[in-house]
């Protein structure tokens, strides 16, 4: 069992703040200034070239993608970091597409992250006429789920709402109806217990500068199922997906497994970072996570629902949300600017959404408490009501 009173000293969080951003940005591990200066200074500082095999980096993306792997349900050896999640994304996608080559349709939802529709977007104007894209009402997914689609492009839990899918039985249906399925994870990941084999899923992606806290600019993941491995082709070529990279052959041929997902050099410096908050995740019981989540989840609803009017746009059935909460107001925005300026830090998603991510490994009931009356006081003393809150910053 994971004593989460315990995790909380494992992170760097200033004085005063309570972080209820873990969702979109994880907060720094304590480990990580001096893993990552080790690698600097020590492995390239020291090794120079040598360190791809001295410290093993050429290894790295697979041993983290494993490493993951256990938080998602994954067989070993079936996923591999690198890239962004939005590159990942058109990988899935294009090897999705080629292994069900009688079909047309990829089916997505109104819900899904944008990145995710504009990669397809962009794919499909690579494809010969006929691809299509279809976007339906999260709520309508499975009802489309039909024998045209080749593949669904699903993110398992809306990055506005929180509301999750029921990956089990919507895999299920698709693999019914002679669908793939890709699975983006990018909050799912190390907010509640994935299980991608048991599931059967085809293919999930993710991100791990969210809720496992690799840092900004930490790189992607990227699994395809074991039955899937030899055969989904890898449309962005890259060398070090290649059999064998150091033949330096002039004509591509894919590289076993999910190797063949890898497209060039690794980020070496921000592989460092991942290991560091990974040490964290190793310890970490997702069960418990899970629990301690909906816990804590609840606790913020109830206490928010007792003190102000906001609309929870949250599912409150545990089942159907992950690990976030969200509430609707029209000045969400300025309420949001108002209470980061009180050292609550939430953020906002347009048009109306007041998002607050629950991270049991460093969140206490006592904070949860605490930003919840800060979040009522500054509705009932309309304090959010300030022109300082209402410029739009670049990020929300
Ligand atoms: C955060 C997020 C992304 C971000 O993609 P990047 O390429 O890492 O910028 C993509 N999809 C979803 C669903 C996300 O939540």
């Amino acid at each position: 069992m994971t004593d989460f009173s315990k995790t909380r000293a494992l992170f760097d969080l200033p004085q005063g703040i309570t972080y209820l951003d873990g969702n979109s940005l994880g907060p720094l591990p304590k480990a990580t200034p001096a893993r990552v200066a080790q690698c600097v200074q020590q492995e390239w500082g020291g090794h120079l070239i040598s360190a791809w095999n001295a410290c093993d980096w050429m290894a790295k993306p697979r041993q983290l993608g494993d490493r993951i792997g256990r938080l998602i349900g994954a067989e070993p050896g079936h996923t591999v970091i690198g890239d962004t999640l939005s590159i990942k994304v058109f990988q899935a996608l294009a090897a999705a597409l080629k292994l069900n080559p009688e079909r047309r349709v990829i089916l997505s939802d109104t819900g899904n992250f944008p990145t995710d529709l504009y990669m397809a977007e962009g794919l499909l104007k690579l494809l010969p006429e006929g691809y299509e894209l279809r976007t339906v009402a999260p709520e309508a997914v499975a009802e489309h789920v039909t024998e045209e689609i080749a593949v669904t492009l699903i993110t398992e839990v809306d990055y506005r709402t929180g509301r999750r899918h029921d990956m089990r039985a919507l895999t299920a249906l698709a693999h019914a109806k002679g669908a793939l399925t890709i699975w983006d994870l990018a909050h799912s990941v190390g907010a509640f217990p994935v299980h991608l084999a048991d599931c059967q899923a085809d293919f999930a992606l993710g991100c791990t500068y969210k809720y496992l806290n690799a840092g900004p600019g930490a790189p992607a993941f990227i699994y395809v199922a074991p039955r899937h491995a030899d055969t989904a082709e890898p449309a962005l070529a890259g060398w070090l997906g290649h059999k064998a990279p150091f033949a330096f052959d002039l004509g591509y041929t894919a590289g076993n497994g999910i190797d063949r997902m890898r497209v060039g050099t690794p980020p070496v410096i921000q592989m460092a970072a991942l290991e560091a908050a990974l040490d964290i995740w190793d310890t970490v019981d997702m069960d418990a996570l899970r629990a301690r989540s909906l816990e804590l989840a609840d606790r913020f609803i109830a206490a928010v629902e007792a003190q102000t009017d906001l609309a929870l746009a949250t599912p409150r059935d545990p089942k159907d949300r992950g690990s976030q909460v969200s509430f609707r107001h029209p000045e969400g925005y300025a309420i949001m600017q108002a209470l980061i300026a009180r050292g609550v830090i939430g953020d906002f998603r347009a048009p109306d959404i007041l998002r607050f991510g629950i991270t049991p490994l460093y969140l206490s009931e006592n904070e949860i408490d605490q930003a919840a009356a800060t979040l009522a006081d500054i509705l009932a003393t309309r304090s959010w009501d300030d022109p300082q809150f209402k410029a739009r910053k670049a990020v929300t």
